[in-house]
């Protein structure tokens, strides 16, 4: 099932996409959607961010190739930062590129989408707290980043979290071919079979700290390939059987 959250005039909802129509559920997606009852056509609505996370933990180098490509060893145990709520936009908005940064890199990454109120998560039974998987774009600014030790300021800009376009819920996320385009160019192209600590040992290792709650985003890492974006850019990340995140990189207007 594909689970979307759209705007239609001034209408905010989630919605279950099937064809070319966007269903509209009563509440949130996290029950069994329960239908209620106006249909909607896909291009009559705004697809919005699938869904509105209280956080996004994400995971640093959780691809080999990655951490060879950045002359940095591989951690041992996952590598956690916290991206803010208020970084999330959708697929069609846009990257503002900060006037205080000269490097804004794009990573695209595999999203897990929790479903579910959880703690003390058993790596098997990792599934049960997913409600699907999106495509993700972990943008950083890598001046910013590598500046200092903390990573929240180089990858907490708002709309530095692009995800979307919606949250797939039936496919497995262990070997999934992930692709990131600049303006059409292959940039990134490997498998979600490369992670290191796969989705389940994640969510484990995640719970083990901290309750995740329904709607949080699990950003898994990026694989080789990452690089800068300038301004008027358009960023793909495609996920097999999820679909295609689109970007614009426009610059910051200050206010005043
Ligand atoms: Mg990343």
């Amino acid at each position: 099932m594909r689970i979307c959250r759209a705007k239609h005039k001034n209408e905010v909802f989630y919605g279950v996409i099937e064809g070319d129509s966007v269903l509209r559920i009563a509440g949130g997606p996290f029950d069994k959607p329960e239908y209620e009852g106006s249909i909607y056509s896909l291009s009559d609505v705004r697809l919005l961010a699938p869904c509105e996370p209280s956080k996004i933990v994400a995971v640093g180098k959780n691809y080999s190739a990655h951490a060879a490509e950045m002359n940095e060893g591989q951690p041992e145990e996952p590598l956690l930062f916290i991206k803010p709520g208020t970084s999330v936009i959708g697929s069609g908005d846009t990257v503002i590129y900060p006037a205080i940064s000269k490097r804004v890199d794009y990573e695209g990454e595999l999203g897990i989408v929790i479903g579910k109120k959880c703690r003390y998560v058993k790596e098997k039974e990792f599934a049960s707290v997913v409600l699907g998987y999106t495509c993700l774009n972990d943008v950083t600014a890598r001046d910013i980043q590598k500046s200092v030790s903390q990573w929240t300021r180089g990858k907490g800009f708002d709309t530095f979290c692009p995800l979307g376009p919606w949250i797939e819920t039936d496919i497995e996320p262990g070997r999934l071919n992930i692709e990131t385009r600049l303006n059409k160019e292959t940039r990134q192209s490997s498998n979600t079979s490369y992670m290191t600590h796969s989705p389940g040992k994640l969510i484990a290792y995640i719970s083990r700290t901290m309750t995740l709650l329904p709607g949080d985003v699990i950003a898994t890492g990026t694989p080789e390939g990452i690089g800068p974006m300038q301004i008027g850019d358009i960023v793909e990340v495609e996920i097999e059987g999820i679909g295609t995140l689109v970007n614009k990189i426009t610059s910051e207007i200050m206010p005043g």
